[in-house]
């Protein structure tokens, strides 16, 4: 039996061991080297914040990628969503809500083990399933502010893929100033109607329950918003088009429609009127993830580029010879490592619970930049074949823009982290 598993329940323990076979030897945590002394940026035993579990579960995820998604990848883009079965398999393989409590059919574990997906799902460069925002978004608002009837309710689901969740703020005229959205929610003896829409839901079209944000006391800005845990099948809940995008094909963006939904006041998610103070305590996780992801993309894009420059021939050597070449590379690897010295201490501060708002503001416009920056030259590298969507790091490329976008905005990460700077010190 796994170290860490010792403490789990004996299906517990089963369900998340389930396909760990071929591990690797183990990396003490003593001997594990930093990323800028291996051989490879994305090589499993690395990093000081992870031990041989994570890597195990790395080892998992990492075969789950290129095994279920990365060869039918295409194909869901195509589709505009991914394969419904692929949210059981990985449920099956325990790898939804890892960090939910076992009583509710998740494994219990630390935030570590939720990064190690967000990563690897990010090495594959496999953008499509939205296994992250259900998992490690949605589930922490029901595990820290749901009653036990709602846990009861849709965690086990959750836990193995057969309920699909996502979580509705932007509106078609309300983004970034979400304290002026529009959703209303009228309270009529113990139901409230809920009435107005919403854009750019990632997991809309194939979710099953959404957090819907909407305006309980319209007269009081983030003060009049609650949180509501809506079944998508209620009257009233109506699934818009998938929404064409530039990169994320396979992912299923959509809008929603809510007329006169009423839904019982037994699904309002904590107090009313106190959804603003809830967004603003699960962002920082949001923050770091999209940000951890971004420079998981920037070094899938390294080692895509060094394997390809080393192989590309021109002049007479490989392009690997020119010393632009090899500056840009080595400017490239020393942002990366550095950035990922900051980003591995985020994720520490999270599994302990110490992540704060400036911290994960500045994580995620830092590293999303980044991405956005050694994406584009991993093109330029790679000629004419990183305008091709056939080499993965056109895809990275595409698809990693938007990390600099959603999750709230890098302007909008200025502004908190500027808050921080001049806010009076008591
Ligand atoms: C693929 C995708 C998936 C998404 N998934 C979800 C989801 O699952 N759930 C969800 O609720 N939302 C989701 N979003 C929405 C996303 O969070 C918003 O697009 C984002 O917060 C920006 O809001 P906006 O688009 O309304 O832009 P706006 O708020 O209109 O901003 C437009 C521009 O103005 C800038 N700006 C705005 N205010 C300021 C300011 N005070 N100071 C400086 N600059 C400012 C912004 O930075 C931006 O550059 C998703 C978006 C995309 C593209």
């Amino acid at each position: 039996m796994l170290r860490c598993y010792v403490s789990l329940t004996a299906p517990a323990a089963r369900r998340f061991t389930r396909g760990f076979s071929a591990v690797s030897t183990p990396v003490s945590t003593d001997s594990r080297i930093d990323s800028q002394v291996a051989a490879n940026l994305m090589q499993i035993g690395i990093r000081r914040i992870f031990d041989h579990e994570h890597d195990m579960y790395r080892e998992l995820c990492r075969r789950f990628y290129t095994q279920e998604v990365v060869p039918y990848h295409q194909k869901w883009e195509e589709e505009g969503q991914v394969d419904r079965k692929l949210w059981n398999k990985a449920g099956k393989e325990g790898m939804l809500c890892v960090t939910v409590p076992e009583q509710y059919g998740g494994a219990n574990l630390d935030a570590l083990y939720a990064a190690v997906h967000w990563e690897e799902q990010s090495y594959s460069g496999s953008s499509g399933p939205g296994f992250m925002l259900h998992s490690e978004i949605v589930a922490p608002y029901i595990v820290h502010f749901g009653t036990e009837e709602q846990k009861q309710k849709w965690l086990p689901g959750m836990c193995t893929g057969d309920i699909i969740t996502a979580i509705a703020m932007t509106e078609p005229n309300v983004g970034s100033d979400l304290a002026n959205m529009q959703t209303s929610a009228v309270k009529k003896g113990d139901e409230y109607i809920i009435n107005g829409s919403k854009t750019y839901i990632t997991n809309g079209y194939l979710s099953d329950m959404v957090i819907v944000c909407a305006k309980t006391d319209p007269s009081k800005g983030a003060k009049g918003i609650s949180l509501f845990l809506v079944d998508t099948k209620t009257k009233g809940f109506n699934k818009g088009r998938k929404l064409k995008k530039m990169g994320m094909k396979a992912q299923d963006t959509c809008e929603l429609f809510f007329e006169d939904m009423v839904v019982h006041k037994s699904c309002l998610l904590g107090e009313e009127n106190k959804g603003f103070i809830y967004l603003m305590t699960e962002l920082p996780q949001e923050r770091i993830l999209v940000g951890d992801q971004a420079l998981a993309s920037a070094e899938a894009c390294f080692e895509l580029t060094r394997t390809f420059v080393s192989e590309r021939k021109a002049f007479g050597s490989t392009i690997s010879a020119l010393q632009t070449v090899k500056h840009t590379m080595a400017s490239l690897k020393t942002e990366i490592c550095v950035a990922r010295n900051f980003a591995d201490r985020c994720i520490e501060l999270l599994k302990d619970n110490k992540l704060d708002n400036q911290s994960a503001s500045m994580a995620k416009y830092w590293l999303t930049d980044l991405q956005s920056k050694v994406a584009d030259a991993c093109v330029q590298l790679h000629g004419g074949a990183g305008y091709m969507l056939e080499y993965p790091v056109a895809r990275h490329f595409i698809d990693g823009r938007v990390s600099r976008i959603y999750g709230g905005s890098n302007e909008i990460m200025k502004e908190l982290i500027s808050r921080s700077i001049f806010e009076k010190k008591k």
